[in-house]
């Protein structure tokens, strides 16, 4: 993807469109326990988009950069409006890059940009169950004892960035070699987004060299990427609430109910409910980037969850509107739905809205003032 800056962004969110309509027409098929969209992947490899997130410097597009904020967020919700299963995944592909490139050396870095110009699909994985990933001291690095939950891509990403407590109690970033840990999908028994693959993964009995470990103790945690890094998944949800509309909308102008005024209200107030959601999304993907850090996750706060509200608006009016239909197998409304309840859920909603509201209460600026930018 070469060319001026508006050229290279242009490319990737038509070629995000191109592999969205691919993942669309697959969505169907792939909708089953234990799937993964492979092809889509290689896909999203062929155009580049594994890479696009990388600096040029590093054979990328830039995409993870602030200054391209509009178009990542492009992106991101074109995929989910395709597939949010496949959207969840770049989505942390996105994240697993912009971690390593963040808090990683230049030798990090430069292996991360390898893997995904070769087409490997990155991963963060965090979730934990009551013990979580240890890490003990072994010879020059570390053996690995313990699992990670909720997995996205489980059983095929081979280097996820996961955390893991060293013995000292703090919280460190690994990138091992997950070839042969233990993958287990049997638990992922989700009402949606089956095509996520977010299984457990065992790591016991794996080693990481010292070089593996990725910044210094809980920057994972670090504000305000980490709470900030929030608007991407609001992206990939918006992108699915605005391909629910679409359907919906479809739906009624085919069985030529439309023009019925219940149904036509319910139209526009699911139509603003969209509009919300893009307006928040695009926002978030600028105000995380603010230089008040604790401004930026505040907005990011909010935005995620005026997005949820959003979706959780246009689902209740599409499932009014379009009556039993939208909850039959094979209609596209009936998986998307599935896949946007479930993708919805997403860690700590309250902590994410009394943060926020705590923020406005010690801020002196009026709320009209408060996330400007000259
Ligand atoms: C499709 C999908 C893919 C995922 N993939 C990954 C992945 O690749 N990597 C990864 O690390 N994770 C992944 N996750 C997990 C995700 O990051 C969250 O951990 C998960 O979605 C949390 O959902 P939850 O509803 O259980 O959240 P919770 O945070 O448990 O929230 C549930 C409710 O409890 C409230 N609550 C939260 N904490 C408390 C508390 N201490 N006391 C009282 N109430 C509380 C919340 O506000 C909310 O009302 C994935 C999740 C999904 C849905």
């Amino acid at each position: 993807m070469a060319g001026s800056i508006q050229d290279v962004r242009r490319a990737c969110v038509d070629a995000a469109r191109g592999v969205a309509a691919q993942a669309a027409r697959c969505g169907a098929a792939l909708d089953t326990d234990d799937s993964f969209p492979a092809r889509e992947i290689e896909a999203l490899s062929r155009c580049g988009l594994l890479r696009a997130p990388l600096p040029a410097r590093l054979g990328g597009s830039d995409l993870a950069e602030p200054l391209c904020a509009n178009a990542l967020a492009l992106v991101l919700s074109a995929l989910g409006g395709g597939s949010l299963p496949l959207g969840r995944l770049y989505e942390g592909h996105v994240n697993a890059l912009t971690l390593i490139l963040r808090y990683g050396t230049p030798a990090q870095a430069g292996a991360a940009a390898i893997r995904a110009q070769e087409g490997e699909l990155l991963a963060v994985w965090n979730t934990e169950g009551a013990q979580g990933v240890r890490l003990e001291p072994h010879r020059d690095g570390f053996r690995l004892e313990g699992a990670k939950i909720l997995a996205s891509g489980a059983g095929f990403v081979r280097y996820p960035l996961i955390t893991a407590r060293a013995p000292s109690g703090a919280l460190l970033m690994v990138v091992p070699d997950a070839a042969t840990a233990k993958a287990d999908l049997a638990g992922w028994r989700a009402q949606g987004m089956r095509a996520s693959a977010s299984g457990a993964v065992d790591f016991s009995g794996l080693f990481a060299s010292a070089e593996e470990i990725v910044g210094g103790p809980d920057d994972y945690h670090r504000q305000p990427l980490f709470s900030a890094g929030a608007w991407r998944f609001a992206a990939v949800h918006y992108g699915g609430i605005a391909a629910l509309f679409d359907l919906a909308r479809a739906h009624l102008v085919k069985t030529a109910r439309a023009d019925d005024p219940h149904q036509a209200a319910r139209l526009g107030q699911a139509a603003i409910a969209v509009e919300t959601a893009r307006l928040w999304t695009f926002g978030a993907a600028q105000a995380a980037h603010l230089e008040d850090a604790e401004a930026a996750v505040a907005y990011v706060d909010l935005a995620r969850l005026a997005v949820e509200r959003a979706g959780l608006d246009v689902l209740e009016l599409v499932h009014r509107s379009v009556g039993l239909s939208a909850f039959m197998r094979p209609h596209p409304i009936e998986r998307l739905s599935r896949d946007l309840a479930t993708y919805l859920r997403q860690p700590a909603p309250d902590r994410a809205l009394t943060e926020a509201a705590r923020f406005l209460a010690r801020s002196e600026r009026p709320i009209g003032e408060q996330w400007e930018r000259p």
